[in-house]
């Protein structure tokens, strides 16, 4: 899956956002059951709301199925009403957190410091941080897309990265929810890109540290963009509320 030696273990992310009534468990279920404990598989995970991350992570004990949480506070606690911790979340079962999300940085004024703290917050709950990076459609248009992805991460690592307690998803804001997906040289240029960072700042580990793609991913279109070099993987919002459209996600990595 990537252009260097090392053959990246794909991981394929559903972002439920905030969709998942109890009944929503049901499609975690029928993921949890097709899923093959494999390590010649992809990694799966399903980030639901919070309400329902410990009845997920009961459900998906002892499976491959694995459990994130969508955001997390910098703080380990505290006087924070609304938010969630790095630590309650691993309590509740995840194993790793979504930071910096276009929807959390556009609807929660989250900039590349907020997210830097939260992938630190994540690092020291011992969850993995998906990290999330893309440029906007303006950006894009006025071609400055290799600058801004450039700028995002560099600002939204914190130091003690590795490959096991980091991922990278690139996700263009304009791809997202939309149905439109940048082409397939677009892709593969801007996931060059964040691998050269990933190896000038963080040596031999960079080349290991997985990098999604994210933005309209769906059955038609993730054998495509799952092959480019440098695609170690999927982060996957509408098309993972539904078990059989994510499955068809996760087998399109084969
Ligand atoms: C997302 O929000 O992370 C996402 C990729 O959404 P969608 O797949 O619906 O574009």
């Amino acid at each position: 899956m990537t252009d260097t030696a090392q053959e990246n273990r794909p991981l394929i992310a559903g972002n439920w956002k905030m969709n998942g009534l109890k009944s929503a468990l049901a499609e975690a279920t029928a993921v949890r059951d097709a899923l093959k404990p494999d390590p010649g598989t992809p990694e799966v995970m399903i980030c639901p709301p919070a309400t329902l991350l410990v009845p997920l992570a009961e459900l998906a004990a002892g499976s491959p199925l694995a459990v994130g949480g969508q955001d997390c506070h910098a703080a380990a606690s505290g006087a924070h009403t609304g938010d969630i911790s790095a630590e309650i979340l691993r309590d509740a079962g995840a194993s790793a957190v979504i930071v910096g999300h276009s929807e959390r940085r556009a609807d929660h004024g989250e900039v590349d410091r907020i997210v830097r703290d939260k992938a630190s917050a994540a690092h020291r709950a011992g969850l993995t941080a998906i990290v999330c990076i893309g440029e906007t459609r303006g950006q894009r248009e006025a071609g400055l897309t290799l600058g801004v992805v450039g700028r995002q991460l560099a600002a939204s690592l914190p130091e003690g990265v590795t490959d096991a307690n980091t991922v990278i998803a690139y996700e263009p804001v304009w791809a997202i929810g939309t149905g439109l997906t940048p082409s397939t040289e677009d892709v593969a240029e801007v996931h060059a890109l964040i691998r050269k960072d990933l190896e000038t700042r963080f040596g031999a580990a960079g080349r290991r540290i997985r990098i999604l793609y994210g933005g309209s991913v769906k059955p038609s279109n993730a054998r495509e963009l799952l092959a480019l070099p440098n695609v170690d993987g999927a982060l996957v919002g509408g098309a993972s509320l539904k078990a059989e459209d994510f499955l068809a996600i996760v087998r399109a990595t084969a």
